[in-house]
């Protein structure tokens, strides 16, 4: 049977689909408490959610093996909205959270924990990891003679309804439709399952949070495979891996033999991108290679220095911590920790933190050269200027990071100016490589949010202090890696 999740996980990553069908379950990693929390949260958000909707049929407290039954009776009796039905047709098999009426037929619907569209507001568009989840539903109903739009919705965090509109375009440059995308991927899990095609694992982001994390990583490593070259993802390795196996032949082979005038014999690599990434490949495999600098960095001067770094809980939509770490410059024996936790997860306690933290950071940005890693404290603090008119404006974040010593670390230093031996660039890799060590044993940013969550429930002072380690270490690791590009 093909699922929704499949096709969900699918679009994730197709290896999952395979491993999960067919893997050893004695490789996988043991359960991780953030995924286990992030169903926790769905789980709670949907009873809440479901409360509010006027559901006439709940399918939910009908065992298992009769539920396909109880839907398609629920359906002929017409019912306007059935929960957590389930509807099969030949190998397709569909548990949606809703199936809602509209005059004779009947359109599907998921409720999420999650927002409903992907992007900033004016570019927002549909996530296509759901959208093949409630295309599959709307063929399911299809098929069966129950529905016959290609038209589906999500509920989102919030509560509010999202339309799903399955023939609409994927976006101005991928004029595929949303239901096109969702064809292929039950085509490519249609056969993945029956294993006329197989995969490879790659090496990116999501693997972090897979319960097949070890066993790929292991994997990766052995074959060498090109996907351990930071930023070199699936599809760029799919389309080099017939002519380049390998890193190790990368690196040893000749990458002018692959470009021709503007284009390289690769599809979506352009000739930098493929220098860029022979660079790397050659820096993985040769025994201590050191980073270097690709061009000169002419990093702002103080006599103070400031790293900074915030904590969300995307679940709950909170910044609850704005962690700071000032010393002198250069000196990292005089680095203070300055952070301004919040109390609680109301409002009034994210506003009273924002406050703190904008009138610290203001301040500090008239004596110091402040670090950042990425666009993502800039664009929090968007969002909490509109949150909070009170306490500042968009124009005023936009100001104060367009200041010469507001520094990205990493999209101002990093990516542009340096290469690095190291699967990916994330502070935490550099870091690490730099020979800085976080206190604590398991840290991550999922895990931050998992504690927080149980900082929440419990009030645990020592897991309040473990959340602040775990963000002072983030800082300090930001002081870290800009001291490292300095020796460069
Ligand atoms: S660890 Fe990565 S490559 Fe392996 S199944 Fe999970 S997401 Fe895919």
């Amino acid at each position: 049977m093909i699922t929704a999740s499949q096709l969900y996980d699918y679009v994730h990553c197709p290896h999952r689909v395979y491993l999960d069908a067919f893997g050893d379950p004695a490789r996988r990693d043991e359960p991780n408490a953030f995924v286990q929390l992030l169903w926790d949260q769905g789980v709670d958000h949907e009873g809440q959610i479901v409360g509010t909707l006027g559901v006439t049929a709940d399918i939910s407290i009908v065992p298992f093996a009769n539920r396909e039954r109880e839907t398609r009776l629920a359906i002929q009796r017409g019912e306007p909205l059935i929960y957590q039905g389930q509807i099969t047709s030949g190998d397709r098999m569909g548990m949606p959270d809703l199936l809602e009426r509209r005059g004779n037929s009947y359109i599907a619907g998921d409720i999420k924990s999650g927002s409903g569209l992907e992007g900033d507001d004016d570019d927002a568009k549909l996530k296509k990891h759901y959208a093949v989840q409630v295309a599959h539903y709307a063929n399911i109903l299809e098929q069966e003679g129950f529905g016959t739009d290609h038209e589906a919705f999500i509920i989102d965090r919030t509560g509010d309804r999202v339309p799903y509109l399955l023939d609409e375009p994927q976006g101005v440059r991928k004029p595929e439709s949303w239901w096109d995308a969702y064809l292929d991927a039950e085509t490519a899990v249609r056969s993945l399952l029956a294993q006329t095609n197989s995969t490879l694992p790659a090496l990116s982001a999501t693997c972090k949070l897979c319960q097949w994390y070890s066993f790929c990583k292991g994997a990766l490593v052995a074959r060498d495979d090109l996907t351990l070259i930071a930023e070199l993802g699936r599809s760029k390795r799919d389309a080099m891996i017939s002519a380049i196996p390998t890193v190790n032949a990368f690196a040893a082979s000749n990458p002018q033999g692959f470009i021709q005038g503007k284009k390289t014999a690769f599809a979506g690599i352009g000739p930098d991108t493929l220098i860029k990434f022979h660079e790397r490949a050659k820096l993985l495999t040769t025994p201590g290679a050191t980073p270097y600098l690709k061009k000169p960095v002419q990093l702002p001067v103080a006599a103070k220095e400031v790293y900074f770094d915030i904590e969300a809980d995307p679940m709950r939509d909170v910044i609850y911590l704005h962690g700071f770490v000032e010393r002198e410059h250069g000196q990292p024996d005089t680095a203070r920790f300055v952070p301004f936790f919040a109390d609680g997860i109301d409002p009034i306690h994210e506003e009273a933190v924002f406050r703190d933290a904008w009138t610290y950071l203001t301040a500090r940005a008239q004596d110091s050269v402040i670090y950042y890693y990425s666009k993502y404290e800039r664009t929090a603090y968007r969002k909490l200027a509109n949150k909070y008119p009170a306490v500042c404006d968009e124009a005023q974040v936009n100001d104060l990071f367009a200041l010469p010593v507001m520094v990205d670390l990493y999209f101002d230093v990093v990516k542009p100016a340096t290469e690095w031996p190291t699967y990916d660039q994330s502070i935490k890799t550099l870091a690490q490589f730099m020979g800085f060590q976080w206190r604590d044993t398991n840290p991550s940013g999922a895990a931050s949010i998992e504690w927080y969550h149980r900082w929440v429930e419990t009030g645990d002072p020592a897991i309040r202090q473990r959340i602040l380690d775990y963000n002072e270490d983030d800082c300090l690791a930001t002081g870290v890696v800009v001291d490292g590009v300095r020796t460069f």
